[in-house]
């Protein structure tokens, strides 16, 4: 064995308890990823002013979980230590929906992606897929995956999930593919582990992660079995590299100044995984070949990950209030057809809480004892979320006026000359000082058209699936014979019969509304 690969393990497996804030941003530094932006590496992205937004995202989930431990902290069951809830697999409904609290408030508190939620949903679905994979071969998986989960729960770290391979020629299944590196596959075997090639686009958090755990992206087939992996490797092994992905507006970050970013503290982050004959140990391997088990885990993650973006909620409150803001800034948030915008924004923001929050309280045991989100929920939430924070983002744009595309620059504010013209020709109500006016302005910028519309509209359409993902799910989901016999019992076409009605409805809805009974 190479002693490279050995000890990045070892390395991570050493790694000092992170509690704070603070101990996050230190964990990042010295790791030597081998990391590219702008055609240069990236020594040291705790220092690189368009990376440190995003990393100061994910700290603040270690100062909620610290400021609001009821809200972002567990006690783990391992450690009987407080660790984050992101770390957390639920064992009932009211979990699931305090992941959703949270996740709203982190939201609100950072006006973009927070990173977390992919290592978190990750973990909840491995939990019960590792289960139901061991009792179908009596293989060992589960109690590999709660040895890797304690252990994050004694580092309190960070975990990226790795799921959406670059897939090539559609067209094809894995095997079929011209390149076998177009779906991540393994490339060696030995008898401690196996080496992996392949590439994950646009993954949320990775250079902010400890740990990656790789996951198939889809449905695989008997001839795909080198694809069915499963697998949880440290961010700073060998063999891998980091393509990050910009953003619109990124270099704003490298202009000095706090105004024109919009939001000058918090940023997302999405980078291209690139996997190049990289070892993972025996133990951190859960699943191996097991491909009629692929299907089942993109399933589980994608119910939870798409209620979990009730996150754009939290976004879309600040959203509101910058439209509210503005408005009030411009002298007319009095009137009637503004209020009206800001009911409708607001009517839709918490229609995707609804469903997403819903879906968390309809949560249902798994037979590892994990609880599951209800999935039909779960992609109406995010079908939701694939349109609303879009017309938010209108009205916030019709609510602003032109000026959010037209402001000179900070730079301008400042000139000792053409600045106080500026001051004055760009005020609005007397009482308000015009660079309030402006900051507003350039958030709404910021995350209608610049770097946290990322987290904000583009994340939402293809986050966690594209449309056309929640459909399918929706569609396969939908039970259209039972509410098509309910039409037939009804008009008189058909009598009903004495059995019991739950059982007829089919799984979907007998489990709901078996649990609602309870
Ligand atoms: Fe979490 Fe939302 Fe970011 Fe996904 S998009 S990682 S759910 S904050
Ligand atoms: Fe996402």
């Amino acid at each position: 064995m190479i002693n490279s690969e050995i000890k990045a393990f070892q390395k991570a497996e050493e790694a000092k308890k992170i509690v704070s804030s603070l101990d996050y941003i230190e964990s990042l530094k010295n790791r030597n990823l081998d990391i590219y932006l702008f055609g240069e590496n990236v020594i040291e992205p705790v220092d690189h002013p368009i990376i440190r937004p995003s990393i100061n995202a994910v700290a603040k989930t270690y100062d909620l979980a610290n400021e609001h431990p009821e809200l972002a902290a567990v006690t783990s069951p391992y450690t009987g230590e407080k660790i984050s809830r992101f770390l957390n697999v639920c064992t009932s409904a009211n979990e699931l929906v305090l992941q959703n609290k949270m996740q709203r408030k982190l939201g609100q508190l950072t006006g973009t992606c927070f990173q977390r939620c992919v290592g978190m949903d990750a973990c909840n679905a491995l939990h019960s897929v590792t289960y139901e994979i061991d009792q179908k071969y009596n293989s060992n998986y589960h109690k590999r995956f709660l040895a890797f989960l304690k252990l994050m729960h004694e580092k309190n770290c960070v975990i990226g999930g790795a799921m959406t391979d670059v897939k090539g020629d559609r067209s094809l299944l894995p095997h079929q593919q011209v390149d076998p590196d177009m779906f991540v596959h393994i490339t060696k075997r030995t008898r401690d582990g196996i080496f992996v090639s392949g590439a994950k686009a646009h993954q949320t958090g990775c250079i902010n992660s400890h740990w990656l755990i790789i996951m198939p992206t889809m449905r695989l087939s008997d001839a795909d079995k080198e694809y069915a992996i499963v697998g949880a490797l440290p961010v700073d092994s060998p063999g891998i590299a980091y393509i990050y992905g910009r953003q619109s507006c990124d270099t704003r970050s490298m202009e000095g100044g706090s105004i024109d970013v919009g939001n000058a503290t918090f940023g997302g982050q999405e980078a291209m995984v690139i996997f190049d004959k990289v070892f993972i140990p025996n133990k951190y391997i859960f699943m191996d070949g097991e491909h009629d088990f692929a299907s089942m885990l993109v399933e589980r993650f994608t119910t939870y990950h798409r209620r979990s973006y009730v996150c754009k909620t939290g976004l879309g409150d600040v959203m509101i209030g910058a439209a509210a803001a503005i408005a009030e800034y411009n002298g007319i948030e009095k009137a009637s057809h503004i209020k009206d915008k800001l009911v409708e924004m607001t009517h839709l923001n918490e229609t995707i809480y609804g469903t997403g929050i819903a879906s968390s309280y309809q949560g249902f045991p798994t037979a590892s004892g994990a609880y599951l989100s209800d999935p039909m929920l779960a992609n109406v939430c995010k079908h939701h979320v694939t349109k609303m924070p879009y017309e938010i983002g209108r009205l916030a744009q019709d609510l602003a006026g032109g000026l959010v595309a037209t402001l000179p620059s900070e730079k301008e504010l400042n000139h000792p000359k053409i600045g106080k013209l500026i001051r004055k020709y760009l005020r609005g109500k007397a009482d308000v000082p015009t660079e309030d006016r402006i900051r507003i302005l350039r958030l709404i910028e910021n995350m209608t058209l610049g770097r946290n519309a990322v987290g904000y509209l583009t994340e939402s359409m293809h986050g966690a699936g594209s449309p056309k993902a929640q459909r399918i799910l929706i569609g396969r989901l939908m039970q259209t014979e039972y509410k098509k016999r309910l039409a037939r019992i009804l008009s008189g076409i058909e009598t009903e019969t004495p059995s019991n009605l739950t059982e007829e409805m089919g799984s979907y809805f007998a489990r709901v509304f078996k649990i609602d009974a309870n």
